[in-house]
């Protein structure tokens, strides 16, 4: 069963070669960051004419990179949403117009569904799961946090066929939006959240103490406008400690030295965390360090805490963590702890996989194969699709 799969959601023109849900053949990934960054965040216009200037040749390298040839595909999967309405559009439109040249059933896939079975790709068949998938087998909690979405899911697999029940989600920001907008906040470059994870380790987090209510979703139990299940849902909220983060900002002088350091980011526009965290850091004031440091603990630790409760109110088999913010240091090796501790396994994608990717698409279509779960002819781009009930 070989799969072709498309992303094109945000930032990312991504296509991958996926066998058997599994085994990821290829995966290019042409990132627009540099595209973006100069603006401190995502153009939706600049994103649609990237995804058009990429897609092709994107598709070409993953299917080269695969050593396969279109023929050999046993499917076409594209991100439907959510997402940009825009950058949607090309993906769907390219992959519609792919399937039906050649002949291939084209299969729709929710990238929060793609999340979460990015986790599932590259890892090795447990004994249990190369039996026959059970009529009922116990759920999986899934936590997708990224850019967008700070989500709670109920995940079940039923005779190959995936359903999702939502038990939890951001009142307001997402976490990756907190990451981000923090990051910027004090003059780091864009998308925030790996800069965060690179310096952290040089504050101390014990620096700043936010308090609980910073990470409180308030009064949403009654107010929730969205069907969970109100006494037993899980509200996240990460707008409070965005606010008090600029608080400590403005009430600690430190705006200058921001000033300063955000001037210089813009002089290396591409610059990245991996190559040049010895410029940045040497950019950054204890301060500056041991704020960020404190802030990613906090939004670390609530992330743990709520979702270990919910794992045990759902009495779930296993906890799956995905999403561009599964990428974090100091997520895994907590969440990594907290598993060991409570007894209850945890899994996270590899770090390449926990952002936005086609292979992730491709291996979330992969039991829509086998259970001939596919899109028609008037597929069209869903930018606000939810996923679950
Ligand atoms: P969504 O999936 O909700 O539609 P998205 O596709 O933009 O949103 P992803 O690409 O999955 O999101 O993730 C990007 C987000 O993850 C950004 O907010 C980014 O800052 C954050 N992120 C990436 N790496 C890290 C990291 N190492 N630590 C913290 N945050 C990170
Ligand atoms: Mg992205
Ligand atoms: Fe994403």
């Amino acid at each position: 069963g070989l799969i072709l799969g498309i992303e094109s959601s945000c930032d990312e023109t991504s296509a991958a070669v996926v066998r058997g849900g599994r085994e990821a053949l290829s995966n290019v990934i042409a990132s627009q960051i540099a595209v973006h960054a100069p603006f401190g965040g995502v153009v939706p216009e600049l994103a649609s004419r990237e995804h058009l200037r990429a897609i092709v040749p994107v598709v070409e390298q993953a299917m080269a990179g695969a050593g396969v040839a279109f023929d050999d595909l046993d499917a076409v999967a594209v991100t439907e949403g959510p997402g940009l309405p825009g950058a949607l559009l090309v993906g769907v439109s390219y992959a519609k117009a792919l399937a039906l040249a050649l002949g291939k059933p084209l299969i729709a896939v929710n990238h929060l569904e793609g999340h979460i079975h990015a986790v599932l790709l590259e890892r090795v068949l447990q004994p249990a799961e190369t039996q026959a998938t059970p009529e009922h087998g116990q759920p999986k909690l899934a936590l997708v946090v990224s850019g967008g979405h700070t989500h709670l899911y109920l995940a079940q697999e039923t005779h190959h066929a995936w359903t999702y029940r939502n038990v939890g989600r951001t009142v307001d920001d997402a976490a990756g939006e907190a990451f981000d907008k923090v990051a910027k906040l004090l003059g780091l470059g864009y998308p925030g959240g790996p800069w965060v994870d690179a310096l952290a380790p040089f504050g101390d987090a014990r620096a700043v103490p936010f308090s609980f209510a910073q990470v409180k979703a308030k009064a949403h139990r009654r107010a929730d406008p969205v069907a969970l299940h109100p006494e037993e849902a899980t509200y996240f909220s990460f707008s409070g400690i965005k606010t008090a983060v600029l608080r400590y900002v403005q009430t600690h002088d430190m705006e200058a030295r921001i000033a300063a350091r955000r001037q210089a980011m813009a002089t290396m526009p591409d610059a990245s965390p991996r190559r040049d965290l010895e410029a940045v850091r040497a950019l950054c004031d204890q301060e500056s360090l041991d704020l960020l440091a404190s802030f990613q603990r906090a939004v670390v630790g609530d992330l743990v805490r709520k979702t270990f409760r919910a794992a045990e109110r759902y009495d779930v088999a296993e906890i799956l963590v995905s999403g561009g913010v599964a990428a974090n240091r100091e997520l895994r090796e907590r969440f990594t702890a907290e598993a060991a501790a409570q007894g209850l396994p945890v899994a996270f994608p590899s770090l390449k996989l926990a952002t936005d990717n086609a292979a992730m698409i491709a291996a979330a279509a992969w039991p829509k194969l086998i259970t001939s779960e596919f899109a028609g002819e008037t597929l069209t781009a869903a930018a606000g699709l939810k996923l679950g009930s």
